[in-house]
């Protein structure tokens, strides 16, 4: 009984959050919050630009939503397996190698990103 509403909880929290997106554009709206890091340093963090790549995903625009950020666009099957294990009460598998590793890809992605060069330059939003 309690995975199912877990599971329910979450579907709907998933579904609510992908109508708010494909409604309101993040460029144009100021609903969502802001990245501190970026707006303090002027850094780009792992997460700035994933909510504009959800709503050009949302949209069918995958190529614009790789530009808004790659990363959170490849990482969303993989958000996607975690939420369903979680929302089952099962323990998804992580293994310490994994993730290391995916630390490891967040980190080199953060730093790539913030080169002001191209090709780097192109994983900036
Ligand atoms: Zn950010």
């Amino acid at each position: 009984m309690h995975r199912r509403l877990r599971l329910l909880g979450i579907i709907a929290f998933a579904t609510a959050s992908a109508v708010v997106l494909f409604f309101c554009d993040p460029t144009r709206l100021g609903i969502f919050p802001r990245c501190k890091l970026h707006q303090w340093t002027g850094l780009w963090c792992p997460g700035c630009g994933s909510t504009r790549a959800l709503h050009q995903l949302l949209h069918g625009n995958v190529d614009v939503a790789f530009r808004c950020n790659a990363l959170a666009i490849l990482l969303l099957p993989l958000a996607g397996y975690f939420a369903i294990q979680v929302s089952l009460g099962r323990q998804p598998a992580m293994k310490p190698v994994f993730i290391w590793t995916l630390v490891g890809i967040i980190a080199v992605f953060s730093v790539l990103r913030n080169i002001p060069a191209y090709p780097f330059n192109l994983l900036a939003p």
